[in-house]
């Protein structure tokens, strides 16, 4: 892969290493919460956690933030380990934050006994309606005092089965005035009854995600703790609370010279698509796209479905770099990168997708012939394979016109063309249905004028790709355009659902493909000559062939 310049992360990863900071030690985590399937803005928090680990001979270890089980489940467990490991990363160790439940738990009650933890029973809108705003200081709780045995019954009660989910809360007792709004006695523990993915019934209350990740961090060893812009404001508390649990520590006999450091990235935003979970949840739940792998999805798995190469994410990712500004990145940047990779990777083949017959007329009725025809020009060590030739083929619509003007250089009457890896032909003429559509077009064929032999020199300026009729297979392709209208879903008044576009699906039925394609499986990379990149969908079986258009050829999208 290309070097590129450092990004700031790594500059500050490196101003550590050199002050010796934790030991010269760089330890860094990816930590998803398994809520999900994972985006390729999850792919560019990977390649950052990871490849820091990888430039700086770290290790990146993969983090489960399972810390609210109303939302989480094993299926999304499994995919995101697959996913990563298809993006071309390998972590170290495999944790989960539910594996600190009990830690986290007997921290929480140091918290409380040190008298910077408390019960709040009041509701979330009463707290809400407490908290005041950046400029005017909050109301304290009525409940911000009561005494240290009181709160330890009361929390040891909310992780019962009896405790009502919503009736009480554990707060961090830290600063009502703060003008950073996270310090203004923030949520730390509440109740849920849903059973746990991994802990089952064992747990009745669950702490926050402020009050689990950097404390995750600290137990494994975290030395950067790389995150989105987002949690820029939850740094100071991220800080405080690591501190209270090194002063917890060191009261253990446990006084290691180390701590995690937050830092973050601009998040990832790419034009005519969202990346909020929630609205990926609501896409797939209403069945406004068929599954969370739908190949117009951002998700790692849609993608993959959709033909992308796990090289061409990495290196788009890598292309638009990291900075502390959030962004709009443009969707054709990534179809750049995606069409740069799989003109590397391609297998060249040939299928008609609004076809049309035409008929050589002077080649011998039942005679074929097996032409050569290269997997891939950029690489030579793909070889070959043949293709059948034959009298009556199939060729695309728009490759023929009646009248055609002169810079048309496909077919008409009176002019040549090459069929690849074939014969020149001329155009003789053609036979109309009575609506005037064109049923068959004819041509003679030049016998000397084989591709590879003698005659073959000959200019001819436009090349047509074909299938012979006999000999290629009927399948579906399906053609895939921008999931929303709008370039920016996100920032739009409208309802999403509304953003969606009504031409992000065309299945195409009845196109053919020549028979090599029978033994091409689902992210084997094929480039369908003259059209675009293609790939076999995992719908595709042997008596249907499905296949996904991953890329056209050219941005047309480009205004
Ligand atoms: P939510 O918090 O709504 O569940 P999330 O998208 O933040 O969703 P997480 O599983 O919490 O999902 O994210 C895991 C990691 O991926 C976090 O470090 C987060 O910052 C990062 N991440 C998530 N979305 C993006 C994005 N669009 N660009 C870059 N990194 C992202
Ligand atoms: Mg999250
Ligand atoms: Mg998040």
């Amino acid at each position: 892969e290309e070097k590129r310049s450092l990004s700031f992360v790594e500059q500050m990863v490196e101003g550590d290493l050199a002050a010796g900071k934790n030991g010269s030690r760089i330890q860094t985590r990816f930590p998803p919460e398994p809520n999900g399937y994972i985006h390729i803005g999850h792919a560019k928090a990977i390649c950052m956690d990871f490849g820091v680990a990888d430039n700086y001979g770290g290790v990146c270890n993969l983090r489960f933030d399972d810390t609210n089980p109303s939302k989480e489940n094993n299926e999304y467990v499994d995919s995101i380990l697959n996913d990563i490991q298809w993006l071309g990363f390998k972590w170290g160790n495999l944790y989960y934050a539910s594996d600190y439940f009990q830690q986290l738990w007997d921290f929480a009650v140091w918290m409380i006994k040190k008298g910077f933890a408390y019960i709040d029973e009041q509701t979330s809108e009463q707290m809400a309606a407490q908290k005041g705003t950046p400029t005017v200081a909050g109301t304290e709780s009525p409940y911000r005092n009561r005494p240290v045995e009181e709160n330890l019954e009361l929390f040891n009660k909310m992780n019962t089965p009896e405790a009502v989910e919503g009736s009480m809360v554990l707060r961090a007792k830290l600063d009502m005035t703060n003008p950073n709004m996270h310090f203004r006695d923030p949520v730390i523990y509440r109740i849920i009854h849903t059973p746990h993915h991994r802990t089952g019934t064992k747990w009745h209350a669950y702490p926050m995600y402020d009050f689990a990740h950097g404390q995750s961090d600290y137990f494994e060893g975290v030395t950067h703790s790389i995150c989105t812009l987002e949690f820029v404001p939850h740094r100071p508390l991220y800080d405080k609370l690591v501190d209270l649990l090194k002063e917890y520590e060191a009261e253990n006999g446990h006084t290691p010279d180390y701590r995690p450091r937050q830092i973050e990235f601009n998040r990832l935003n790419l034009t005519y698509t969202v990346m909020s979970k929630r609205k990926l949840h609501t896409l797939v739940d209403e069945s406004l796209v068929n599954g969370w792998d739908d190949p117009r999805m951002p998700t790692v798995c849609g993608m993959r479905r959709r033909g992308y190469s796990a090289q061409s994410i990495r290196n788009f990712i890598r292309s638009i770099g990291y900075t502390k500004f959030d962004a709009l990145n443009d969707y054709a940047l990534l179809e750049a990168a995606v069409r740069d990779d799989l003109n590397k990777r391609a297998c060249r083949v040939s299928a008609v997708l609004n076809p049309v017959k035409l008929i050589i007329t002077n080649y011998p009725e039942g005679q074929t012939e097996e032409m050569i025809a290269v997997n891939n020009p950029e690489n030579e060590a793909d070889g070959t394979h043949t293709i059948t030739f034959s009298r009556e083929l199939w060729i695309e619509r728009e490759d023929f016109m009646e009248d055609a003007p002169k810079k048309f250089f496909r077919l008409s009457p009176g002019k040549e063309v090459r069929l690849k890896n074939s014969y020149i032909i001329m155009c003789t003429g053609c036979k109309k249905n009575a609506d005037g559509e064109v049923e068959e077009i004819y041509a003679e064929y030049d016998p000397q004028s084989k591709s590879g032999e003698e005659g073959a020199n000959r200019k001819v300026k436009g090349t047509l790709h074909w299938v012979s009729a006999a000999h290629c297979i009927e399948a579906e392709v399906r053609l895939y355009d921008r999931l929303f209208s709008v370039e920016n879903p996100s920032a739009d008044e409208r309802d999403f659902r509304e953003l969606l576009n009504p031409e992000s699906l065309t299945v195409l039925n009845k196109c053919y493909v020549e028979k090599y394609l029978a033994e091409k499986k689902p992210g084997d990379f094929l480039q369908f000559q003259r059209i675009g990149y293609f790939t076999p969908d995992s719908d595709s079986k042997p008596e249907r062939l499905i296949f996904n258009r991953t890329v056209g050829l050219k941005d047309t999208w480009a205004k």
